[in-house]
């Protein structure tokens, strides 16, 4: 479905992929794991159009999006879940969610599709009222997580999506990343807490200084001694 292709991104003069190369299958869920600044949220914003790369390839169900603009890349079913409180903090909750799916005429769906979210998470429908902005850290990033979702994307890149959530939120969070994965939706994760992400993909990719050092099964990665001993903490 997403083939990345050799891609190769800089801010500046400063480069921070160096041929990064991926692949996602439709129905699947990968997760991309590596330490703080390897270049994971970086990669993302590549496949969503934030940061056109300047060398490689990207396709999407075979079409050449390299160079296509975020929007055009959102309308062909890629949604994108930034990491950090990037709502619209003056809007309301629910015009955060109307944002989330402002191309879908659909309007009896999209009230549905509001609904899955508040019944996910009720905080979000007791405060739809609300500006964005006066939300908790943690309810503004389940927001937006909900809001990627109202797009009805057939792939979702969630970056971070359990930074800054209580536990008992980022079970949810997991649980609901899996749930509309196991619904048909594809996903490709980063997540800083690389045990939980490998044992929830199926596949995942190890990213090292800009670059795949390692990719294999998400139960395989997690008995990888290099992976053991840098990302998991163990022995
Ligand atoms: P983290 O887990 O800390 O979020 P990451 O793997 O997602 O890390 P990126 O955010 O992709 O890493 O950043 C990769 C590198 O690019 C880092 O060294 C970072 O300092 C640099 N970088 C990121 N954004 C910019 C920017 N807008 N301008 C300049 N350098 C940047």
């Amino acid at each position: 479905m997403l083939e990345v292709d050799n891609i190769e991104c800089r801010y500046g003069k400063v480069d921070v992929l160096r041929k990064v190369s991926l692949s996602v299958g439709k129905g699947e869920f990968v997760a991309l794991i590596g330490a703080n600044g390897a270049g994971k949220s970086t990669t993302l914003k590549a496949i969503s159009g934030l940061l056109p790369p300047v060398g490689g390839r990207i396709t999407f169900e075979g079409e050449d999006i390299t160079r296509a603009s975020a929007r055009r890349i959102l309308e062909m079913g890629i949604a994108h879940c930034p990491e950090g409180r990037r709502v619209f903090p003056y809007m309301t909750v629910q015009e955060n969610l109307e944002m989330g799916c402002y191309r879908r005429r659909d309007w009896k769906h999209m009230s549905d599709d509001m609904d899955a979210v508040f019944d996910r998470f009720p905080v979000l429908g007791e405060r739809r009222a609300q500006a964005a902005g006066t939300l908790s850290g943690g309810e503004q990033q389940l927001l937006a997580i909900g809001r990627a979702l109202m797009s009805r994307p057939k792939l979702v890149l969630f970056d971070e999506p359990s930074l800054g959530l209580a536990p008992n939120n980022v079970q949810k969070t997991f649980e609901y990343i899996m749930e509309i994965n196991r619904q048909g939706t594809t996903v490709l994760m980063v997540e800083q807490n690389a045990y939980a992400a490998l044992e929830m993909c199926d596949r995942s990719y190890l990213l090292e200084s800009g670059h795949v050092s390692l990719e294999g099964r998400g139960d395989d990665m997690i008995h990888n001694p290099h992976v053991q001993q840098a990302y998991l903490g163990m022995e």
